[in-house]
């Protein structure tokens, strides 16, 4: 069976990469991988972390490019692959604008397209923005769906979905997460300025945030939150700020000076993760580490009004606090403060996974 993994992002590669890994030790796999690259620097990071060697480069990524040039200009290049490797099932993950113009590329040619990570909504057609319609697209595409949670599953088979497409596999994200933890390097460089900077005596509160619903007003708001959280002397930031710009300047415009804060540019998926390890609590909008901080036993406040993975919120270890700056000062400090309520927090397992989602999926495909 000849099998074409296709990715373009940062969060697409660090979850497809196990994957990768498991498929290619099933000689029954012809397997291939195709990078739309979609983001550049920060897939090649995790591909040399996970040591995974692109098949086909597409090398889509342009400074300023709308989503219907980026989205035309994806469905032209993966036909020329499609065409070159002709394979019998496309995987795409996710969200993105390339797994969706990726998957209806391959329908259009008659190839069957599996979706990982499938089944996740909002059904708010703005939040986020694209990612909730990019999923949907390919969802209604897809021949074959890898859910990671039973919530996720039951969303496609409300939607119609026939259930005997939809397998539940926990997400890929854990599989690289427990192999990543324990392939860091904590002797490289930029892990030793970091590890100069937090202080034993204070608690660390790591920081991402980049999600568009989020941009304008409501950026500089979560910033400023920031900022008063940091003026308590038992607290240290530490935020890798993303690349895209609307994000670098209200960041370093509002945060630039603060001792207790370290802004850092993206670390690459190595680093970070040690990082979230030495954490005491997370605030981000990220929908990935939402899923890895169960399994370090760190809690979450997720800044934003809505999220597609609802388990770990049930659960408890996540909350949901929006952009509003005095709701995230009073959460934060609850688990600054309170020790019990933080214990509760990290209590529970992981609702994401266990570690096997790619030997599960790899199974599956097997059976098909
Ligand atoms: N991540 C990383 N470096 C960073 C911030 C995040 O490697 O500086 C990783 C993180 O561990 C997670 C993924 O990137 O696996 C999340 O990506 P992102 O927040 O960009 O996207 P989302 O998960 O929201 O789609």
């Amino acid at each position: 069976k000849k099998i074409l993994v296709v990715f373009g992002t940062r969060p697409e590669a660090i979850k497809m990469a196990p994957l990768v890994k498991e498929l290619y030790q099933h000689s029954e796999f012809d397997t291939k991988v195709c990078v739309t690259a979609q983001h550049r620097e920060m897939l090649d990071q995790v591909l040399a972390f996970f040591k995974i060697i692109p098949d086909y480069d597409l090398g889509l990524m342009k400074a300023n490019q709308t989503l219907n040039q980026l989205s035309a200009r994806i469905l032209t290049a993966i036909d020329e692959v499609l065409v070159d490797f002709e394979p019998d099932l496309v995987l795409v993950h996710g969200d993105t604008s390339t797994s969706s113009m990726v998957a209806l590329a391959s329908f259009h040619r008659g190839i069957k397209v599996g979706h990982v990570e499938a089944g996740l909504r909002t059904y708010n057609k703005r939040a986020p923005f694209p990612e909730e319609i990019n999923r949907q697209i390919t969802g209604r595409l897809a021949d074959v769906h890898f859910a990671p949670t039973k919530q996720s599953a039951q969303n496609l088979i409300n939607e119609g979905v026939n259930s005997k497409s939809v397998y539940i596999t926990g997400n890929t994200v854990i599989d690289a997460l427990l192999w990543g933890i324990h392939h860091v390097n904590e002797h490289r460089e930029d892990i030793q300025e970091i590890k100069e900077f937090i202080k034993k005596n204070q608690k660390l509160i790591v920081v991402t945030g980049h999600r568009r619903e989020n941009f304008g007003d409501k950026f500089y708001e979560f910033c400023s939150a920031l900022k008063e959280l940091a003026d308590r002397k038992d607290v240290q930031l530490i935020y890798p700020v993303h690349l895209n710009p609307n994000v670098q300047k209200v960041v370093y415009d509002t945060l630039g000076n603060h001792s207790n804060i370290l802004l850092i540019a993206p670390l690459d998926y190595e680093a970070f993760i040690w990082l979230l390890n030495q954490s005491y609590l997370i605030i981000t909008d990220s929908g990935g580490v939402q899923e890895e901080a169960p399994s370090l036993k760190k809690p979450v406040l997720v800044t934003r009004d809505v999220t597609e993975r609802q388990e770990a919120v049930a659960q408890g270890t996540v909350k949901l606090v929006g952009t509003d700056k005095n709701k995230i000062l009073k959460e934060a400090f609850i688990l600054l403060d309170n020790q019990e309520t933080y214990q509760n927090m990290i209590g529970n397992k992981n609702p994401y996974g266990d570690g096997t989602a790619s030997k599960q999926i790899a199974k599956a495909l097997k059976s098909l």
